[in-house]
This record gives C-alpha cells, structure tokens and sequence, in this order.
C-alpha cells in the first residue's frame, strides 16, 4: 500500500510539474493607463503628423458595423395650435400620425437607394447605420408628444412681413430636454397666407440648432409615408449636410445638376434626375458615403449640438464580443468602440484622432502586434473607468506600443486587472 501511495504521489507531482511548465508559457502583461507609463513603455516616433484626417468625412464612411453600431437620434415631437386647437392634429391622430411617419422615415433611411446620378455611377448605397428614437424625458405620463396652445407661436411664415421661419422663438419657448433631444416642432402654415391664395401650403421646414420646425402636415392630411422624407432631408440638415445639387455641399459623390422634381422631358430634366435626399425631388431616398461621413463625423465630434442627441451606447460594454484587428489598420477618424479591442500577433493599429473606450474596455496588443498612438486621445465619453492598455510579452516576442506627438489617456483606472 505505502509503495502504492508513494507511486501516485509521484504521479501527482508529474502532473503538477507538467502543468506548471505549461503555466511557465503564461503571458506576461504590461499596463499602460496613463501618459507617464506611455513614456516609460512606448517608443517615440518622430513622424510628420497629419491632423486634417479627423476632419475629414470620407474617414466617417460607417462601412463596418462593428465600428458604426447603428447610432439611435433621440427626438421629441411638438405640435403647434391657437387656443382654439383649430389647425394642427389633435392629441389623438397627432400621436398615430407622428408614429408612423417616424416609423417610415426610419424604414426609408435603411432602404438608402443607389445614387441616380451621375448616370452610370457606382456610388456605393451603404446602410446609413442611424435611427431615430422617440424619447420622452419628463416622467411616467410623457411619451415625447406635446401639444402647445399659444396664438402667437402658432403659425410658421416663410414669407411677407410677418416671416418667422429662421426664428427660434417658438423652440426656446417650449423645447424639452433640448440637450439631449432633437425638438421637432410641427407648424402649420399661417391661415392668412393660405387665404390670399399666392401661398400654398407646401411642405417644409427648417433646422435651427437643437430645433427644426416643419409645416405642411396638418394643412394637407395626405399618408404621412409622404413626409417621411422631408424629415430625413431636415434632419440631414442638423446633421451637417448641405443641398447637393450645388457644387459646395462638401462631397464630390453628389454631381451638381439643375434640381428637378421629376423628369419631364424637357433638356433641363431629362431622365433620371436626381434621387438624393438632400436634393428636391419627388424620391429623396439615396444618401451617398461621403453624405454619410459627414453625418457620422458630425456625431464623433465632442461636445456638438448632433452628439448631444445621439444615445451614447457606445460608454457601455458589449461582452459579447471583441473587436480585432487582422491587419495593418489606421484609423484616421474618431471611433466610439463599445467593445474590447484586441490588436493580433504581426499586425498594427495606428489610431489618429480620438477613441473612446467602453465603461471596463482595454486595448490588448498581443506579442508582435504594434499599437500606434498618433497624436491621439484615449478615453472614455460618459467619464466611466476603462481598463487602458495591456501589452502581451511572451518568452519570444512583446507586444509594442509606439507614439507620435501629444497624446492623451483619460479614464483609465487604476485598479489591476
Ligand atoms: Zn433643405
């Protein structure tokens, strides 16, 4: 029996000896949470820094999901009256109306048709990647509608003596969570102005700030799917997107051309014209990728009026899944990463601008993979505590972190992990 229990200690200590050699492989990790261990660890690079890259749209193109989760734009919806409620929807059709148009404008954005012109172009038609989100912010009984009784601010004049369409004074006087949400008023066209009979009551509206005011709804009472686009083209506006049917709207995707609404045989509008949101045409459903970087790019940008009402999803952790980074990569725009992020053995990041990390998120850089840090910030939106970095060594190769001019690391704590 003894010899028994002496072989099988024997065997355990094997065993044990095996998986400790094992153990021995471990990874060894080095933490970078700030400036100073980036001084210590890092290796400095002089290189000529190229800033314009952050400001550039076509570094916004939201093509990867995984960087680009769909964005959700909180909005809230007023609706203008006179004290008599005489000419906008009531609390009860307004409501059903609201909703669908809303539904449809969100179903269009994702439907995003393939550009018209020029004609044989092969402008990519990605997922826009936004959605609008009805947001109410005033406790149980809110739902985001509200219905305003007021003779002076009832009215939207785009014309004449009384014209108030550039005027914010019906937002400042009746918006809620305006820091958060996007405040869409619905006015209806002045009763006077419909009367002398030069003024119909088109659709229309206008985007001012954290505001936009829209008309023409409640005067016609066509299907709302008929207005869904004059709240994407309105809202498109809010987010930094000019007329494209101009050569300075800021994207060389969006050819110049005479605007039309719809061919009609003519020279000047010949078949097809335009299919651009931002354009007026009787379709506004193509948004091209350079469109869509500006409204990303309008988004990434800290502390805007357009960020402000974006959800910020992206402060919290997704556990489920890891971003990596197969390749050589740069990312030459800001990045909202709601994930962890892990550069692989013999490939590269090099992150020029901004990153914000999720609330507990780290940036891991494998052995033989480079994390580059060109000039850039690190941190976290919302303020929450992030992991940092953790550089992997193995008996043969370290991970390696390089660094350009002046970065930052914020938020990350200081607790080991
Ligand atoms: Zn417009």
């Amino acid at each position: 029996m003894r010899s028994n229990e002496y072989l099988n200690y024997c065997c355990l200590l094997l065993v044990l000896l095996f998986f400790n050699s094992g153990c021995n492989k471990k990874l060894h990790k080095i933490l970078v949470k700030s400036q100073e261990d980036l001084v210590a660890i890092g290796e400095f690079q002089e290189v000529n820094q190229n800033k314009q890259s952050c400001t550039d749209p076509l570094n916004y193109i939201p093509i990867d999901p995984d960087l680009y989760p769909v964005r959700y734009i909180r909005v809230n919806f007023h609706f203008m009256d006179n004290e008599n409620a005489e000419y906008n929807f009531g609390p009860e059709d307004g409501r059903k109306y609201m909703r669908y148009l809303l539904q449809n404008a969100n179903d269009r954005l994702i439907e995003n048709f393939a550009m018209n012109l020029p004609v044989g172009n092969e402008t990519p038609n990605h997922n826009p990647r936004y959605q609008y989100v009805l947001t109410p912010s005033q406790g149980e009984n809110d739902d985001a509608f509200y219905h305003h009784y007021d003779n002076d601010h009832c009215f939207f004049v785009n014309k004449g003596r009384n014209k108030n369409n550039y005027s914010r004074e019906v937002i400042d006087k009746y918006k809620i969570g305006e820091d958060s949400i996007l405040n869409i008023f619905i006015i209806p066209h002045h009763p006077d102005s419909l009367a002398t009979g030069r003024h119909r009551a088109h659709r229309t509206g206008i985007a001012l700030g954290n505001g936009l005011k829209i008309a023409g709804l409640a005067e016609k009472r066509e299907e709302p799917w008929k207005f869904a686009t004059l709240l994407n083209h309105e809202i498109g506006h809010f987010f930094s997107l000019k007329h494209s049917w101009t050569k300075h709207d800021g994207c060389d995707d969006t050819p110049p051309h005479p605007n039309c609404w719809h061919p009609d045989g003519t020279e000047k509008c010949p078949d097809p014209v335009s299919n651009n949101l931002m354009d007026y045409n009787s379709s506004q459903m193509a948004i091209t990728p350079c469109q869509l970087g500006r409204v990303h790019k309008s988004i990434a940008m800290l502390n805007s009026t357009t960020r402000k009402v974006v959800r910020p999803d992206w402060c919290i952790k997704d556990h489920t899944k890891i971003y990596k980074i197969n390749r050589d990569t740069i990312w030459a725009g800001a990045i909202d990463l709601n994930k962890d992020l892990l550069i692989t053995t013999g490939n590269s990041l090099t992150i020029k601008c901004r990153l914000s990390m999720p609330s507990g998120g780290k940036i891991i850089v494998e052995p033989g993979a480079t994390l580059h840090l060109d000039g850039c910030k690190l941190h976290n939106d919302c303020g929450y505590d992030w992991e940092g970095i953790q550089v992997l060594k193995n008996k043969n190769q370290s991970g390696k972190i390089v660094y350009t001019g002046t970065v930052k690391i914020e938020n990350a704590d200081d607790r080991q992990s």
